[in-house]
């Protein structure tokens, strides 16, 4: 059987938990209820008398505090109330070397054996899973850990696809938004349950993703070992779309394949994450983009060397190494050629442009506009930052004469046709943030914000407000997204499936625009 969902809630009253199971039932995202008795208190008889006529089964779990949960009766209490749960529930949860596993099992519901360490990352951690599995042959296993780095979630990955390979019910995964792909993933590393959180109810453990995005997004049901995988790694990642939409992707085309959201500090921890989870290709975001190129072995098949500015976006997972591709370039152009009719007037001839940033877009939209002819200013924090991109760029391709630098505060004043915003300034969470003076834009000039979450961004706002022509990320985000999704999967998305990823991704980006 796949990994099954849990929907797990910790109730406060009876009322509570009856409002939690049917929601979880009409949701369809959930296989199983997962009912966190430990606020129970004198109702624990009355909530087990519920359970029968419960929608889903039912996994009882009664977390004393020294396991981190919030029961606080003795041990002696806990057991008993754990041995009437097993007559009635499909599965009782018993913590480790609690008393309470250590009693025999006299009702009819199956055991999880959990361990959960809420502070690190067990250093031998298939080890431990071998001695529980002798301890309790008949238990599913679940092993949660704390992750302080990513191989911590390695570690913890490849446990969880060593006991499904040798047919072991477990479930194996990192706590955190560090660990998220542990938990994401749980079908195609073999975990035969997966929890998360029902929406409207608070996750009973950190970085609990809902059920829905595990059953709808990420399809963890039926995901098998055999499907590819993919992801997006960078720092921060909250805020990226390219999960929803590579994932709606895959889903129009019904394609064996997931994708989820990396969180990494450190690129090449990640790149050793993607081998332990069986990830074949990375979206690289930022800060990585240039870390990317110096970890690529090289190309990806047909595409040139180093990539477009020495930027890397795309890692495609070769024999020998990670193969390197820039389809940032190609989105850059398409939100170019997407401009309105008013804009093409203000763009054509192109002849200058002001650049913001000097880091992995920016080295894209440097080597595009300049293929064009375009006589390019940028403007980066760090002036060293910016010459050195110049200088590289100029060196790369003799085009030095026509490559300047500006002061980050006198960026106001150079005169230009095109602004593009190559910095995150402005992206979600602090989206009151503005790269630009406001007092600054030129009328009839077009303001391009590689920012696209949110779409309406300050910048682009008060570049209206100003007369300048504002054009959002998204074409860019869209059209990168597709011509990566080639080098992923070697074919195109169908044009019903690049067209329902779009609305995915318009609907997310007016939801939060509804927010805000
Ligand atoms: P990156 O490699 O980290 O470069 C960011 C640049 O912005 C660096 O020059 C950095 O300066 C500068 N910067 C960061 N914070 C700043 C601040 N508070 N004030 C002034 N400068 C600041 O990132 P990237 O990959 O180029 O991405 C930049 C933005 O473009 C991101 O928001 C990304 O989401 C967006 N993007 C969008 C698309 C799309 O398809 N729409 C594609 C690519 C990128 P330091 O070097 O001094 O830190």
């Amino acid at each position: 059987m796949g990994c099954r969902i849990v929907a797990s809630v910790m109730p406060a009253h009876r009322a509570e938990l009856e409002a939690a199971a049917r929601a979880a039932a009409a949701s369809g995202d959930a296989d199983l209820l997962e009912v966190r008795c430990d606020r129970a208190g004198d109702e624990y008889a009355d909530w087990l008398g519920l359970l029968t006529a419960l929608p889903l089964p039912a996994i009882v779990t009664l977390r004393p505090r020294a396991h981190g949960g919030e029961f606080a009766g003795d041990e002696a209490e806990r057991t008993r109330r754990l041995a009437a749960a097993a007559r009635i529930a499909a599965w009782v949860d018993v913590e480790a070397g609690s008393a309470a596993a250590a009693a025999p099992n006299a009702g009819v519901a199956r055991r999880i054996v959990s361990h959960h360490d809420w502070s690190a990352t067990p250093r031998d951690l298939d080890a431990l899973a071998d001695e529980l599995r002798a301890l309790h042959p008949d238990a599913l296993l679940k092993l949660v850990v704390t992750p302080r780095d990513l191989d911590d979630v390695a570690r913890c990955a490849t446990t969880q696809r060593r006991l499904a390979a040798a047919g072991i019910d477990a479930s194996c995964f990192a706590l955190g938004e560090l660990g998220a792909p542990t938990r994401l993933l749980a079908g195609k590393l073999g975990a035969a349950l997966v929890y998360g959180a029902l929406d409207g109810h608070a996750p009973t453990a950190p970085g609990q993703p809902s059920v829905a995005t595990l059953a709808r997004l990420h399809r963890v049901r039926e995901q098998t070992p055999a499907w590819a995988a993919a992801a997006v790694v960078g720092d921060p990642i909250a805020h990226s779309l390219s999960p929803l939409l590579h994932s709606q992707l895959y889903r129009a085309d019904s394609l064996a394949r997931a994708f989820v959201p990396m969180r990494a500090p450190d690129l090449a921890a990640a790149l050793r994450l993607c081998d332990a989870l069986g990830i074949g290709g990375v979206s690289v975001t930022l800060p990585h983009k240039q870390t990317a190129t110096r970890l690529a072995s090289g190309p990806v098949h047909g595409e040139r060397w180093p990539p477009l500015g020495g930027a890397t976006n795309t890692l495609v997972r070769g024999a020998a190494g990670w193969h390197a591709a820039n389809s940032d370039a190609i989105g850059f152009a398409a939100a170019l050629a997407a401009a309105p009719p008013a804009m093409l007037a203000a763009l054509t001839p192109l002849r200058t442009a002001l650049l913001l940033g000097a880091g992995g877009a920016a080295r894209t939209a440097l080597v595009v506009l300049r293929e064009r002819g375009v006589r390019v200013t940028i403007a980066a924090r760090r002036p060293a930052a910016a010459r050195a991109l110049a200088d590289e760029a100029g060196r790369e391709r003799g085009l030095a004469p026509v490559i300047d630098t500006v002061d980050w505060e006198r960026r106001g004043s150079i005169p230009h046709q095109l602004l593009v915003n190559a910095t995150p300034i402005g992206m979600a969470p602090a989206s009151d943030e503005s790269p630009f003076p406001a007092a600054a834009f030129r009328p009839d000039s077009v303001v391009l914000d590689l920012v696209y979450r949110p779409r309406r961004t300050r910048l682009l706002r008060e570049a209206e407000q100003a007369g300048a022509i504002a054009l959002d990320g998204v074409t860019m985000f869209v059209a990168q997204a597709l011509a990566q999704h080639r080098h992923f999967t070697g074919q195109d998305a169908s044009p019903a499936a690049a067209n329902r990823a779009r609305a995915a991704v318009d609907e997310a980006l007016d939801a939060t625009n509804a927010a805000n």
